[in-house]
């Protein structure tokens, strides 16, 4: 079965609605236009419910089925914000927002997810109700987890969450996935090493932070090379190294460090916050300093589950005859917070020979519409079959 033939009818209309939203993006919470243009669209395919504000900008929407006596609720969801970045692609739909983009697809995915909504609609063809969920500041902001804090599981009683993103370097179309850890933790720390500022001629009347910090920096790659067992993922990078004074002639007070931890398992995530803390604390009970070290917890593990990867891999395969197994990425995705509360499954499909996401060149292709919103349309029609 290849992809709906209304969707081959639809391209076009939908392709202007990408444009349209790819001119306007909106940052992190604040896609007023966007949820507003969702919403509005939403209501013209005469979904049942509409509801704006959830995890402050998200919109939801509702479609009932034709029957609705399996009791089966299916929630499908996209990503609606753009990224801080100066477009330079040149088209002539670029952002009319300077330092705004959709340079991750997003706005590919919320008019996918409304070309399915628009054709769900229309057809009705499955037994059950479909919720489409558009969330806002997926990257970085936690809209996702701001949309479950609001209650929406529970408030439409979805069962399955299902999620889709566009990937550059795959074919057009083709589809990937993998069951079990998926995409990473991303977690941040903030490291102070505090000493005795003092003369750069005189190191010995000092407690010099940047020799502290400078041990720091690269005994915490031995949290990856000797702590963690080889098989497992983590990364550990400082980015930032920032020192209280820039004078030639002075030994800072303090150093300031700044990093991502990056790890695939809740048991690598511990990990790396005890070392980072015993390693600072260490160096600097060793150099006769002190460190703060500050570990924050950003989006969680991306983990599959098994059944609903099987079930999303094999209506891949009915879409576009072929599905791959997925790598494991190391970036962050927040609809980790919703797979936490339900089972479900995330999709990687295939945009061609572009840049890579988050590149001031990308550009989502318009040329993956038809299989991405065929895949939506028969996650909903094959898993809420009628009869
Ligand atoms: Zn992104
Ligand atoms: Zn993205």
């Amino acid at each position: 079965m290849p992809v709906k033939n209304r969707f081959a009818e639809l391209q076009d209309e939908i392709t202007l609605w990408r444009r349209d939203l790819h001119e306007h993006p909106e940052i992190l919470f604040e896609t007023h236009r966007t949820a507003q243009v969702v919403a509005e669209k939403l209501k013209e395919f005469g979904c049942d419910e509409i509801v704006t504000g959830i995890g402050r900008t998200g919109v939801v929407g509702v479609i009932k089925g034709r029957e609705t006596g399996s009791g089966k609720v299916i929630g499908l969801r996209a990503d609606m914000d753009a990224l801080p970045i100066l477009e330079a692609t040149g088209l002539d739909y670029a952002s009319k927002t300077p330092g705004a983009m959709h340079a991750c697809g997003h706005d590919g995915h919320t008019a996918m997810l409304l070309g399915a909504a628009k054709y769900l609609s229309e057809t009705r063809n499955f037994d059950g109700t479909v919720v489409v969920i558009f969330q806002p500041a997926e990257e970085g902001g936690g809209g996702g987890r701001e949309m479950c804090e609001d209650g929406m599981m529970e408030r439409w009683n979805i069962q399955e969450v299902y999620g889709m993103h566009n990937w550059p370097g795959h074919a057009v179309g083709e589809f990937a996935i993998r069951p079990g850890a998926f995409f990473a933790a991303t977690d941040q720390f903030d490291i102070v090493f505090e000493g005795r500022g003092g003369h750069a001629a005189k190191p010995h009347e000092t407690v010099d932070s940047t020799v502290m910090a400078s041990q720091a920096v690269l005994a915490l790659q031995t949290i990856a090379s000797r702590n963690a067992d080889p098989v497992d993922q983590i990364v550990v990078s400082v980015t930032s190294f920032e020192t209280s004074s820039n004078a030639y002639n002075v030994i800072p007070q303090s150093v300031h460090l700044k990093g991502t931890v990056r790890t695939m398992s809740a048991e690598m995530r511990s990990l790396a916050e005890e070392r980072i803390q015993a390693i600072c604390d260490g160096i600097a009970a060793t150099f006769g300093g002190t460190a703060d070290v500050t570990y924050h917890k950003g989006y969680p593990v991306m983990v599959n589950s098994e059944e609903q990867t099987e079930f999303a891999a094999d209506v891949a395969k009915s879409v576009s005859g072929q599905c791959e197994e997925a790598p494991l990425v190391m970036g962050g995705e927040d609809f980790a917070f919703m797979l936490e509360e339900r089972p479900g499954a995330y999709i990687l499909v295939g945009n061609g020979d572009t840049a890579m996401v988050h590149h001031p060149e990308y550009n989502f292709n318009d040329e993956a519409i038809p299989a991405g919103c065929s895949w939506w349309a028969e996650i909903a029609e094959q898993r809420m079959p009628i009869g």
